[in-house]
């Protein structure tokens, strides 16, 4: 390849005088190039003309195209230490000014926007979305919950100043995977320079298709390799801000997290859970633990950002005494326990500890549970009612359409039991089995329900936290 021979494959790919293009690049990949770098950087500053601008990305591993660029004499670099750009032509000095004083590195005020603001384009040669430092841009204008401020010194004619800026990308992203979207908008132009394959898109462009995708899912950057921590935990962010914004408080049964305290503690977090009902514990009741240790294990999920929505009992306690003191030295405020005829009985003696009794339906048939909580209300007694909808379709109701609406539940409840199954008992993915689970889930968010909704209580549950939380958002998704 020659200069000229460059020069006519930038034309064909359409570029023209005036234009301005923010280059990303590999010298290497379009082959042997007569006069190397220098010839290339010409070919595309003459293709530009006068008028027109060059820009090239200036951090991380540098191209030779890059340092060449960035090594000419007329070239103006960005005054930012992260993110920085050299431009060489007509709107060099707007598009690099006060590029620290942004509030984004590659958001409102940046180059990369001002580069679309211009009409600009982006150039790929013979790299791929991967080296594409305006997919950046896309994620700060989205606002992504995974993105985290960075702060670094900027050296200003001023002196040095503290700089922090929001929004900045985490570490890895799927961002080739965002090529088809870009070929499939019809805004992208594909050719070759040499051996080098390069695309060629209006900056804008990019962003307004991309944003389109982002908003549909804010998780369109990453990768779904479940053994890649960094998506891993950018999805959790994700789900975790997404919750945040629910008025119930999701939680999950400590025997679908994990066996072990720290197994627990790890897979909520990679689930973007906060919240843990504990059941069972390195397999045994967590109510039967010795007090210290179960002390010792509330004291870990606290310090770890978990809290305790409960103490879930697969019966009624034999020794209920004893049970209120084990959960009052633990500082455990609820204690969720199977409906029974002495429910009165127990809140009398929980209320005394001052501690929070919700019964849950097991075995028993909604009307009779209905009665039970009918009757404590009109006693005044006050007490949580824990909805198991997989438990009730066990027992041949339909929980929604049926047993919900003619009990009158909403009134008790302060949680619904996350999980699915069919009436013949079998376990199900949520909202494939009788347990109307999408429907509840649905009318609870229509009065901002406050409770729990618990991920695999009542633990018949398949599979593990991390799918459950999967389904139970796309379940919210599709409400
Ligand atoms: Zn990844």
């Amino acid at each position: 390849m020659n200069k000229d021979e460059i020069k006519q494959g930038l034309r064909t790919l359409g570029l023209k005088q005036g234009d301005i293009v923010l280059l990303h690049s590999s010298l290497a990949s379009i082959g042997n190039v007569e006069g190397g770098a220098e010839a290339v950087v010409d070919a595309f500053l003459e293709t530009l003309g006068t008028t027109g601008t060059l820009v090239v990305p200036v951090f991380g591993d540098l191209g030779i195209l890059t340092v060449t660029v960035k090594g000419r004499p007329d070239a103006v670099v960005s005054d930012c230490p992260k993110g920085t750009v050299a431009a060489i032509g007509a709107d060099a000095q707007k598009i690099c000014a006060d590029h620290w004083k942004a509030d984004t590195v590659h958001g409102e005020n940046s180059p990369y926007l001002k580069i679309a603001g211009l009409g600009g384009h982006i150039c790929l040669l013979g790299v791929d979305q991967d080296r594409n430092t305006t997919m950046h841009s896309v994620e700060a204008l989205l606002q992504l919950a995974y993105l985290n401020p960075v702060s670094d010194i900027v050296k200003t004619p001023e002196g040095e100043v503290q700089k922090t800026w929001k929004y900045y990308p985490g570490p890895h992203r799927d961002f080739i995977g965002l090529d088809k979207i870009l070929r499939a908008s019809g805004k992208m132009k594909t050719g070759k320079i040499g051996n080098a394959v390069t695309r060629l898109i209006k900056s804008q462009d990019l962003i307004e298709v991309l944003a389109g995708a982002g908003s549909l899912d804010q998780a369109f950057c990453l990768c779904d390799n479940p053994e890649c921590a960094d998506c891993v935990s950018q999805r959790a962010a994700i789900f975790r801000d997404a919750m945040k914004k629910e008025d119930f408080n999701l939680a999950a049964s400590s025997a679908l997290s994990g066996r072990y305290v720290p197994e627990i503690i790890d897979n909520l977090h990679r689930s973007g859970i906060g919240c843990v009902e504990l059941d069972f514990i390195e397999g045994k009741p967590a109510h039967l633990m010795p007090s210290e240790k179960l002390q010792t294990a509330v004291r870990e999920f606290a310090g770890k950002n978990i809290s305790v929505s409960g103490l879930r009992m697969p019966g009624v306690p034999a020794d209920m005494e004893k049970t209120l003191q084990l959960a009052k030295d633990c500082g455990i405020a609820r204690l969720v326990l199977p409906l029974c005829a002495d429910a009165a009985g127990l809140i009398g003696q929980a209320v005394a500890e001052n501690i929070k009794l919700s019964f849950y339906n097991r075995g028993v048939s909604g009307e009779y549970a209905a009665t039970i909580m009918k009757n404590l209300a009109e006693r005044k007694i006050s007490a949580g009612f824990t909805f198991s909808p997989a438990e009730f379709a066990r027992c041949g109701e339909m929980p929604f359409l049926n047993t919900y609406r003619s009990g009158k539940f909403g009134k008790y409840m302060d949680q619904l039991d996350i999980e699915d199954g069919t009436f013949a008992g079998m376990p199900a993915v949520l909202a494939r089995g009788n347990a109307e689970i999408k429907e509840l889930v649905s009318i609870l968010r229509c009065s901002s329900f406050s409770g729990y909704m618990t991920l695999a209580a009542g633990n018949r549950n398949h599979g593990n936290v991390a799918e459950l939380a999967v389904e139970f958002r796309k379940l919210l998704d599709e409400i």
